[in-house]
């Protein structure tokens, strides 16, 4: 069977850390879509790390790691965690690399920067990996998928082409020094042998673990409010960050996702530009994010202070509506027991007065503000209880309230970074 775990909200959620926990009783993990622009930080037994590219299951023996089709691969991203984890005395993974990923090209980061340049203050908060202009290329069809590594004719011909178009860009949008077919060619030569070690069809792998009734975790980036359709755009990503995306970027039946875990922060932060109607500021945002996540609010990839706010009911619920969640993971939530009272985002007031709690379309959100509900905190550490009873009442409210109002099921809470910070608890929204 396949769960997948994906975020409801804007990312940074604490997806690797509930997939590095349940990857414990599954045979494969799979990256399914995205690049190395968003990273999961997991504490475990090896250390703490930020992946990027590699799916968060590297860290047990028995996993099969695979980066699926839909991924942006970046390969240097690739060598240099492979290389990181093993200097941390982590076993070498098995890992097998989908025959139809694409692949990030210098020149994708190069023009991800340019534009960035360009559009100087509207531009989009990229973290500059060239993960627009990856997939952009891939949709116009002329990307490199691994497979063309293998066929030098293939490559020889499409490296003309590509940098008789790239160039265009290149001198005269960007006024930069144009792009070699030699300097690209060798790029791609590299990245074959890099690679050669692990490419595989994985989509047929993955059918042959079905049959076998091996367990299949999907493991998403980002959130719901990323993905390019559903999601806040065009502040979005590049790539659809939904569980039903799986099927795609992992080559699978869509029927056979029988779990979509739904991770979902106990409050709400988010990098990069983009509409956050229950956002905070000052010291309330600088204290949240001081205490927040595990040593902080600050990217993964890039360090960046992430934007705060309150826990949001309208954008969780469509979050986790729009995944199709099965489980919600509520996590970080020992992060709020220092607050004397917590308040919950739990509509949007529109321009005309009338309050909604469906998430409206990107231009109605800029309009929208937020209805702030608050309940009382609990003032206390919350970490280390592995049962749920056990949990202040008023932290158990917390988590009541805020399930109730989302209308799915909370069946895990994070109390902590560590694999073990986890509760499970018996939701009254769960069919048995
Ligand atoms: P991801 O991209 O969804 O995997 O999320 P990130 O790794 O970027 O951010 C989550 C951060 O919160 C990481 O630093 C995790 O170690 C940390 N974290 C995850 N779950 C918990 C939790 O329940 N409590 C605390 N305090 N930190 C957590």
């Amino acid at each position: 069977m396949i769960k997948a775990v994906v975020g409801a909200n804007w990312g940074d959620e604490g997806k690797g850390k509930i997939t590095d926990m349940l990857a414990e009783h599954s045979d494969v993990v799979i990256r399914f879509q995205g690049g190395a622009n968003a990273g999961h930080t997991i504490v475990n037994p090896y250390g703490k790390f930020a992946l990027h590219t590699l799916p968060s299951g590297v860290f047990y023996d028995h996993t099969t790691s695979i980066i699926g089709n839909g991924v942006a691969l970046d390969v240097q991203a690739l060598m240099r965690e492979l290389k990181a984890i093993q200097d941390q005395k982590v076993p070498a993974p098995h890992l097998m690399v989908s025959n139809r990923a694409q692949i990030v090209m210098s020149y994708h980061k190069l023009l991800d920067a340019y534009e960035e340049e360009r559009l100087a203050g509207a531009s989009y908060g990229s973290t500059k990996s060239g993960i627009a202009p990856f997939y952009s290329d891939k949709f116009a069809k002329i990307g490199f998928q691994v497979s063309e590594l293998f066929d030098e004719d293939t490559l020889k011909a499409k490296v003309k082409k590509i940098c008789l178009m790239k160039n265009v860009l290149m001198e005269h949008l960007y006024h930069k020094p144009r792009l070699k077919e030699e300097d690209v060619l060798a790029e791609l030569e590299e990245y074959r042998e890099a690679l050669r070690p692990y490419v595989a069809d994985t989509s047929a792998f993955l059918n042959q673990c079905l049959k076998e009734g091996k367990t299949i975790l999907l493991e998403g980036q980002l959130g719901t409010l990323k993905d390019p359709d559903h999601g806040i755009y065009p502040m979005v990503t590049s790539s659809s960050t939904l569980a039903g995306y799986g099927a795609i970027g992992a080559g699978v039946p869509p029927y056979e996702i029988k779990q979509i875990i739904t991770v979902c922060k106990a409050y709400s932060s988010a990098v990069g530009a983009g509409e956050f109607v229950s956002e905070i500021f000052g010291e309330e945002a600088d204290e949240l994010r001081r205490r927040g996540g595990d040593g902080g609010e600050y990217g993964a990839t890039t360090g960046r202070p992430r934007r705060m706010g309150w826990f949001d009911v309208v954008a969780s619920k469509y979050g986790c509506r729009l995944q199709g969640a099965t489980d919600v993971a509520f996590t970080v939530l020992d992060v709020l027991g220092y607050l004397d009272e917590i308040p919950v985002c739990t509509g949007y007031e529109m321009p005309d007065g009338t309050v909604t709690t469906d998430f409206p379309v990107t231009v109605d959100l800029a309009k929208c503000k937020p209805v702030l509900e608050v309940l009382p905190g609990w003032k206390c550490d919350i970490r280390g209880i592995r049962s749920y009873e056990e949990l202040p009442e008023n932290c158990r409210k917390y988590v009541e309230f805020i399930e109730e109002r989302i209308g799915y099921p909370i069946t895990m809470v994070s109390n902590g970074p560590k694999r073990e910070d986890i509760i499970y608890r018996e939701s009254p929204l769960k069919e048995s």
